[in-house]
């Protein structure tokens, strides 16, 4: 088994412009390429919601004049976060899960959930 060596064309750059012989197939670089060796998470190129922490989807390089749910002097809200606070996310209510197996009369259900509204929201 023979030691292989192929040559680097390297420019002033250092960067590698060719890779192997003029006769044996060589690879032309057209432009140099930055390798991303560790693969960055997205984390780091996504703002993080400031209230429950996940990753929005607002970019940090975003203008805050161009973003959702940003809050000037705190920071990027995540949609969901945004919106618990806004006219909009307060259209919706959210009843027990079990009131629907334990009210099975349609009547009595409407009469338990007005009932949940009045005394929740
Ligand atoms: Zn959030």
């Amino acid at each position: 088994m023979g030691e292989h060596h192929v040559p680097l064309q390297i420019d002033e750059n250092n960067n590698v412009t060719k890779v192997g012989h003029d006769m044996g197939g060589s690879y032309e670089i057209k432009e140099a390429v930055q390798l991303e060796l560790f693969s960055t998470s997205s984390i780091d190129i996504y703002e993080q919601c400031i209230l429950c922490g996940i990753e929005t989807t607002t970019l940090k390089t975003t203008h805050v004049d161009f973003r959702t749910g940003y809050i000037e002097g705190a920071g990027q809200l995540c949609r969901e976060c945004y919106m618990k606070g806004s006219a909009e996310g307060r259209q919706h209510i959210s009843i027990p899960k079990h009131y629907i197996n334990s009210y099975p009369n349609d009547m009595e259900l409407g009469a338990k959930v007005r009932q949940f509204y009045y005394e929740n929201y």
